[in-house]
Parts: structure tokens; sequence; C-alpha cells
């Protein structure tokens, strides 16, 4: 039956960025469907993980500073995969935005945005399908882009270029890895109320503006994205790769 398709009973889940925001609902939805969690985050994800096994899945929480994931990311996933058994789905989710004119954009912002949002998926997916390849079961990897995959936007140059370049390798992972069985897509979600979101949320004629452009009205929600994600983690999704898919209220149909 379909539904069963959407089942991720038996499934090792990594979600980076899951202590807080659209990370932590990305854990949550991927155990309500039945996978075990590993969350990374710069500060173990404590929370996440207690309200994972109240639902009655293994979890456990890494605490690893993305930006050194050229060094962190191999003995990580090697350490997941003692604790779990094995690791079927991967969430490069964990992300930053610092924003400050491009004229006078400073290095360490411009450093800072690529090496947690661009250089960790890369290092991350490398290591994780690397173990997926050797367990010869496929996989999913699901990288987080953004509107700004799509857009240029303003006083972002790190971040629209790291999430115009995650975009870009997804397709170039889903090319190479569809041989394995390993799909690779992103979701883009729009304007989403996360504490990444706050500052823009916080200037009455932004908001106003961002809303008025949004056809469904209302900005998104976590819960808004955790459909999607489960579809994209689980067999239902398993002809599909090298997508980007927008959760974004119309806002990019407009
Ligand atoms: P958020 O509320 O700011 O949460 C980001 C998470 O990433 C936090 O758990 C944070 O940990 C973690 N993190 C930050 N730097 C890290 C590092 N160096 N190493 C490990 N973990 C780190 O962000 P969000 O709004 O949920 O966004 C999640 C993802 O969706 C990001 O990739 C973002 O770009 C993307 N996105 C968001 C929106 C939106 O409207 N919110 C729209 C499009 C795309 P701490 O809590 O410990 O700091």
């Amino acid at each position: 039956m379909i539904l069963d398709a959407f089942r991720l009973d038996g499934k090792v889940a990594v979600v980076t960025g899951a202590g807080r925001g659209i990370g932590k609902a990305y854990a949550l939805a991927l155990a309500e469907a039945g996978a075990d969690v590993a969350t990374v985050d710069i500060h173990a994800a404590e929370e996440t993980c207690a309200e994972i096994q109240a639902l009655g899945r293994k979890a456990k929480a890494y605490a690893v500073d993305l930006s050194a994931a050229e060094q962190e990311a191999e003995p990580l996933v090697g350490r997941i995969c003692e604790d779990f058994g094995r690791l079927d789905i991967l969430v490069n989710n964990a992300g930053i935005i610092r924003r400050e004119p491009f004229a006078d954009h400073s290095a360490k912002n411009w450093n800072d945005v690529l090496a947690v949002n661009l250089s960790a998926p890369f290092f991350l997916s490398q290591a994780a399908c690397r173990r997926m390849i050797a367990q010869g079961q496929g996989g999913k990897i699901i990288n987080i882009a953004s509107m700004l995959s799509f857009q240029g936007g303003i006083l972002v140059p790190g971040y629209a270029s790291s999430k115009g370049g995650i975009k870009s390798l997804t397709m170039l992972m889903a090319n190479e890895l569809a041989p394995h069985r390993i799909c690779v897509n992103a979701i883009a979600p729009g304007y989403i109320a996360t504490d990444n979101t706050a500052p823009i949320r916080a200037n009455p004629e932004r908001n106003q503006a961002i809303l008025d452009r949004i056809p469904a009205g209302r900005w998104g929600t976590p819960e808004d994205l955790k459909g999607v994600c489960v579809f994209l983690a689980s067999p239902a999704s398993d002809y599909m790769t090298g997508a980007t898919v927008n959760v974004d209220g119309g806002w990019l149909a407009r």
C-alpha cells in the first residue's frame, strides 16, 4: 500500500542543526515515520533527542562544529555507524546567515557562511555516501537550499552563494550517486518563522512586504516542511533525484 512506502522503520538518519528550528522538525518527522536519529549540532541537541526517544525511537546527540567538517566528517560518520550500526539518510540542514552590505561584507562573514552552508554538506555527504555505497542498499541525502538558490537577495552574498552552490552540488551528487541507488535532492524552504529569520520579522515594513508577496499570505512554519522531508527520505521518492523542491507558499510562482 502506498502509505507503507513512506515508512522509515529500521532506517538510521543523521540530521545536522537539529537543535532548533527547521532541523528539529526534520529530526522529529523522520522519527515519527520510524527512523532512529543521530543529531549533529554545535551544541548537543539533547532536547530534540529526548523528544525522539519519547516516540520510542533511538536518538543520540553529537556536538560538532560543522565549520570544521573537513576534519570532523569522516570520524563523525564513523562514530554514528558504530553507535547505530548503519546509515541510510543524511539531512544537511545546519546553516547560518550573515547580513552585511556587499561592498563592506567581511571576509570572516563570507568564509564562515560558506564553511557551514556549503563545505560541511560537501564533506559530510562524501563521508556518508562512502558508507552507503559500502552497505550496498542505497540511501537518501537531502540538502537544504533556499529561495536564494533561485534569487539573489540583498545583504547576504555568502548565504546566496552557498544556497546557489548547494542546488548545483545536489545535481552533481545525484548524477554520480544514482548508480549506487543513492538519491540526492534538496528542499528549498520559503520564508519560515525561525530564529534565522527573526530579524526580518522584527522589521515591520520588511515583514509586511514579504507577507504581501507570499500567495499563501503567511510565513511558513517548521512543521510545514515535515512532509516533504519524510517523502524525500523514504522509498516513496526512489525515482526522484537531483531535484530542488520549493516549499514556499507560492513565493517563486509569483
Ligand atoms: P536556525 O533556527 O538558525 O538553526 C540553525 C541550526 O544549525 C541550529 O541548531 C544551530 O545550532 C546549527 N548550527 C549553526 N552553526 C553550526 C555549526 N557551525 N555546526 C553545527 N551546527 C550549527 O536555522 P533555521 O531557520 O532552522 O534553518 C535551517 C536551515 O534551513 C538552514 O540551512 C537555513 O539556511 C535553511 N533555510 C531557512 C529558511 C528560513 O526561513 N528559516 C529559509 C530557507 C532555508 P545552535 O542552535 O547550537 O546555534
